[in-house]
């Protein structure tokens, strides 16, 4: 349905306020817990389709066409936000992979009650012995009439205190080589054997847990996608993962009419950018944010970044200006920011983690290096060898 956008404009500003520039909201969750302003956020929108126009009407969206979805998310930016982090696995990674692979019943059962920040969904991948090394997944799901029993146990896991369901990358064929052996299923978080212990984070947050799956029974409904096709969903989640997390300069102005982010408006108002010396550090990190910014809104115009490898390079950028901004941020105020109640202290305390989640760096590169530039691969002299043979600590 074509949309002009002035019309966007209109129909937006009847459910959302107008953006405050003096606002400033959390980042990825950080120091804050708060699920109801994203949740008060999604539910204004979804009548309207807006949070995810591309998603059909039916479930939460307006069957939006890539060229509209741009307009649209460029218009949102004019009006007051919500930080989504509790709601970002099932908007950017559940949603499309249940669009692309989900049964009718399981996109029924679930897109609306992601769109409407209903029901929060979590990412159960990375275990203690399977970070970087994913297809080491050891979580067993075993065949049991018609559902699945699972057992295991996995780590970092970000939301899960308060997700009502898990994607959960589990092992169904210990007998096939490691990529292949796997499953992706949906795990319902307050069934009988699901526990979770949350984890402190060095910036305060208790964001990601620990889980303990025992013997968790799991129908077969449940199952997302074709038994022995969970690498390659995983891989189709991590690639959505690295461009959701790269297509956003997480500075905030990054509506065109915006002008200067929030955070250099910030550091003028402190006077930081009376010293010179200090003003030309300023304007490289702000350099860094519009090549970012810019490349970023590129990428979204190729539909095709979304689920390929080229969204590892908008990962490493955004994390570069992340950490970029976060620690020169820390430098500007001088001794001040020695003291927790600093400004950007929370900030300074989240950036080393920005290289970390998502895949790390070093990952990152790796696969620029192998997929985009073409370089040798790593070897891998696991690949063909049945998982239960692999050698393993423990
Ligand atoms: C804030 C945060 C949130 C997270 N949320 C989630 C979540 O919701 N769900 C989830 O499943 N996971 C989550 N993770 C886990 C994250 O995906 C893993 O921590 C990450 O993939 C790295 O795995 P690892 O910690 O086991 O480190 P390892 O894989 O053990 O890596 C250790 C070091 O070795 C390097 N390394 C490893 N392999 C290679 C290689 N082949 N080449 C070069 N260097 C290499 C790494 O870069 C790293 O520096 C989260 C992590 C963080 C920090």
């Amino acid at each position: 349905m074509s949309v002009t956008d002035e019309e966007i404009h209109r129909l937006l500003s009847e459910c959302l306020p107008g953006r405050d520039p003096d606002t400033r909201s959390t980042v990825l969750g950080a120091g804050s817990d708060d699920l109801g302003i994203g949740r008060r956020y999604l539910e204004a929108l979804v009548e309207g389709g807006w949070m995810v126009p591309t998603w059909p009407v039916a479930h939460g969206g307006r069957d939006a066409d890539d060229d509209l979805a741009v307009r649209i998310g460029t218009a949102l930016g004019g009006y007051e936000g919500a930080d989504l982090y509790p709601y970002g696995v099932g908007l950017s990674l559940v949603g499309p992979v249940l669009l692309e692979r989900g049964t009718s019943e399981q996109q029924a059962r679930w897109l609306r009650a992601i769109a409407d920040g209903s029901e929060i969904w979590c990412q159960m991948f990375s275990e203690p012995d399977a970070g970087s090394d994913l297809a080491n997944v050891g979580m067993r799901a075993d065949r049991d009439g018609d559902g699945w029993i699972l057992g295991g146990s996995k780590v970092w896991t970000s939301r899960g205190a308060y997700s009502r369901w898990g994607m959960c990358l589990a092992r169904t064929d210990p007998g096939a080589a490691k990529h292949r052996g796997l499953t992706m299923f949906a795990v319902d978080m307050d069934a009988e054997g699901v526990e979770v212990r949350t984890l402190d984070q060095m910036n305060g947050d208790r964001h990601f847990s620990e889980v303990f799956v025992s013997g968790v029974r799991v129908p077969d409904t449940d199952r997302i996608g074709d038994l022995g096709s969970g690498w390659a969903i995983a891989l189709q989640t991590l690639a959505l993962e690295r461009a959701s997390l790269g297509s956003r300069s997480f500075g905030g102005g990054d509506a065109p009419e915006a002008g200067l982010p929030p955070w250099l408006q910030d550091w003028r108002a402190a006077g930081h950018m009376s010293d010179p010396v200090r003003r030309q550090e300023a304007m490289r990190t702000y350099v860094l944010h519009r090549v970012n910014q810019l490349t970023a809104a590129r990428a979204a115009s190729v539909a095709s970044v979304g689920s390929g490898p080229a969204g590892s390079g908008a990962k490493l950028r955004s994390v570069a200006v992340f950490k970029a901004r976060a620690y020169l941020g820390k430098d500007l105020t001088g001794a001040a920011g020695m003291l927790v109640e600093s400004p950007g202290h929370l900030e300074f305390l989240t950036a080393p983690s920005m290289s970390i989640r998502g895949g790390t760096d070093e990952v990152q590169r790796n696969i620029l290096g192998e997929r985009v530039l073409g370089l040798p691969p790593e070897p891998r002299l696991d690949k063909d060898v049945p998982w239960r043979d692999l050698l393993r600590g423990g």
